[in-house]
């Protein structure tokens, strides 16, 4: 790689203790040796954002969305100081800045802002110093000046935001894993690591259960063509490169095969089929701030049809409250639940042009009698839900129907 800006993105377990925080530090003073300048972006350290928040719990079960991102915002301050140290002894100079000293501007939706402006003067002035600036992630500063957080596991987004805004040549984003696999390796022993995914693929896998990066952060990049590198803080080898997609390049057909059993599903049962129900349906949940994901209509018979949609698992009673609201008033006649339920999905920009996808899927899953509740598709995926307990068995079927086990020990 030529010499050029690199931003490099510690999460978690990577800044988990003392020793992997001077780890961190030795590398990035490695980065600095090879001519390169650098950016770090910080994560807390290890689970520290749970513990806050369990902490909050204690104290109060009301958590003004305004304290409890005051809150959770020292523990990416504490990370970002402790690296600083770090630098410093390995001779690098470095200073650590906030979210909101890093010019990172949101809206003012507590919990989960959203980034509305970029003014990264400070470290671009750090840099032009010679200095490592290490910024702390997750956080912002709103337009009414108050503290933000960019909602659980938006470290990814601070990185890429300033990788965006200072042009660097790549995103790096250090983590546990050795890169973006084509499964779980947890659930597949047999997964391999992808060399390169794009972007749309990286997408739906982090849409469908891919817990690698956050979705915003990928649509982020996209959105400004940052190309991103997934690798891993233990090995420091090369990980997964997400870049646009190479047209001139052939397409593995599926890519990858993700699992998700966050979501539960909800069904409003005996629903008049004419224009409005799904329309006042969907309208209250939306009112009630409760996001779907799939959603399904059945064929009607007399006039009545089911209307069923998942929802994650921890908004299942919302979803419940708000569907039996309506009921009477649509004239639909039972709603139920069910949170046994997961989801597979095949992700691959191959599928475009490769007929058979869906025939494949079905039958793997037929072949091992897993009963198929529920389907949705993109043109690059196609997600089946099916019972919770026949998940894991269901993506190693597909994994390997789809030619994706890993070969040899
Ligand atoms: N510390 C935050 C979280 O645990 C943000 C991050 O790690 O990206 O969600
Ligand atoms: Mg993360």
């Amino acid at each position: 790689m030529t010499v050029g800006l690199v931003v490099q993105k510690f999460g978690g377990t990577s800044v988990g203790d003392a020793e992997r925080i001077r780890a961190v530090a030795d590398h990035v003073a490695r980065t600095r040796r090879q001519g390169h300048d650098v950016v770090v972006v910080v994560s807390a350290m290890g689970k520290f954002t749970d513990e806050l928040l369990r902490l909050a719990d204690e104290v109060s079960p009301t958590r003004p969305p305004r304290e409890l991102d005051m809150l959770l915002t020292a523990g990416e301050r504490i990370s970002m100081a402790l690296v600083c140290m770090a630098l410093t002894a390995n001779g690098v100079e470095s200073a650590s800045f906030t979210g909101s000293q890093a010019g990172i501007i949101t809206d003012t939706d507590h919990t989960r802002a959203k980034i509305l402006e970029m003014r990264p003067d400070r470290i671009r002035e750090a840099l032009a110093a010679g200095q490592v600036p290490v910024v702390a992630g997750f956080q912002g500063v709103s337009t009414a000046k108050d503290i933000t957080t960019l909602g659980r596991g938006g470290s990814d987004v601070t990185a890429v935001a300033l990788a965006a805004a200072l042009n660097a040549d790549v995103c790096e984003i250090y983590t546990d894993v050795t890169g973006v696999f084509s499964a779980d390796p947890r659930v597949v022993p047999k997964a391999q690591r992808l060399a390169k995914v794009s972007f749309d693929e990286m997408m739906e896998m982090a849409a469908t259960g891919g817990r690698v990066l956050m979705l915003r952060s990928v649509e982020y990049a996209q959105r400004h063509g940052v190309p991103l590198h997934v690798r891993s803080s233990f090995t420091w080898e090369p990980g997964t490169w997400i870049v646009e997609e190479d047209p001139t390049m052939e397409q593995a057909v599926v890519s990858a095969v993700t699992d998700d059993t966050s979501e539960a599903k909800v069904t409003i049962g005996g629903v008049p089929d004419r224009p409005g129900v799904a329309a006042r349906l969907f309208g209250e949940l939306a009112n009630r701030g409760i996001n779907l994901d799939m959603i399904v209509q059945n064929t009607g018979e007399n006039g009545l049809t089911d209307i069923s949609f998942t929802v994650a698992v921890l908004d299942v009673d919302a979803a419940r409250d708000a569907c039996e609201a309506v009921r009477s008033e649509v004239g639909a006649t039972k709603v139920t639940t069910d949170i046994n339920i997961g989801r597979v999905t095949v992700v691959g920009a191959g599928m475009k042009s490769n007929p058979g996808v869906t025939a494949l899927m079905f039958e793997t899953l037929s072949s091992i009698g897993v009963n198929i509740q529920m389907i949705s598709t993109s043109s690059i995926r196609i997600s089946c839900v099916v019972a919770a307990d026949r998940v894991e068995e269901s993506v190693r079927a597909l994994h390997s129907a789809f030619g994706l086990d890993r070969v040899g020990p």
